[in-house]
């Protein structure tokens, strides 16, 4: 049997208040291997993002069980949840996320250095040459393509040693071709790393790459892709 690291059981969660409520995830179950790669697909306002925040640890279950490499996360509180997200979970967005008065080379060290490794610096260039952007370790994201600020946002994600890769429509603002570069790109990193991936896509191309296939409805898995 293959190691679980993604234990969700009944998770439930609603988000807004009074008449903007929505009941997002509905009694979800999942349990994810460790070391594989997961794509996520689903219509828009399925949960998908919600599903994300939840296994980061950015939004707290309103009933139900969450366990991630084997911590219970459903009754942690803020402080130990964070300090979990830092140790164990990169996450990468649709749309980059990066602090624009800051270089390549300082939106990966920085989180390093506030997280309080000494090294911040020398391992965010590492992690920079190893998504391909060596010579880009200067240069603001405004100054980056598309593709080389997401290449930056998966060095920063990549540098903590995550067990665990979420990310949230990766490709979704990159034109086809660069899609793919990056796609090959977080495939390789992952198959490196031995870490699990867990990515949410539009493109059902991109998450036939992934070794399971996992579909969304109105907050609710209904086809665990097993
Ligand atoms: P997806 O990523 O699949 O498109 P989301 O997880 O972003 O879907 O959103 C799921 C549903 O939850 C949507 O109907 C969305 O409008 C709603 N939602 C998301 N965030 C909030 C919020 N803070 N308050 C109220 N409703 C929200
Ligand atoms: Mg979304």
């Amino acid at each position: 049997m293959d190691e679980t690291i993604i234990e969700l059981k009944k998770a439930d969660l609603t988000l807004g208040q009074g008449a903007s409520a929505v009941h997002v995830l509905k009694s979800l179950d999942l349990s994810i291997a460790k070391g594989s790669s997961n794509g996520i697909t689903g219509p828009s306002g399925s949960g998908k993002s919600t599903l994300l925040m939840v296994l980061a640890g950015l939004e707290r279950l309103d009933g139900g069980e969450i366990r991630i490499a084997g911590t219970p996360l459903h009754d942690a509180d803020e402080d130990s949840l964070a300090a979990f997200r830092g140790r164990n979970i990169g996450i990468v967005f649709q749309s980059f996320h990066l602090i624009p008065n800051m270089t390549a080379l300082e939106n990966v060290a920085v989180p390093l250095e506030l997280a309080g490794n000494r090294d911040a610096f020398a391992i965010a260039e590492k992690e920079l040459r190893a998504v391909g952007l060596g010579e880009r370790l200067s240069h603001y994201p405004g100054q980056l393509s598309g593709g080389e600020q997401q290449r930056v946002a998966i060095a920063r994600a990549l540098a903590p040693q995550p067990k665990l890769l979420i990310a949230d429509e990766p490709t979704g603002n990159l034109d086809a071709e660069t899609g793919k570069h990056i796609a090959d790109l977080l495939f390789a990193q992952q198959a490196d790393r031995g870490m699990t991936l867990l990515l949410v896509t539009h493109d059902p191309s991109l998450a036939a790459r992934c070794g399971r296939q996992i579909q969304i409805r109105s907050g609710q898995i209904i086809d665990a892709g097993l």
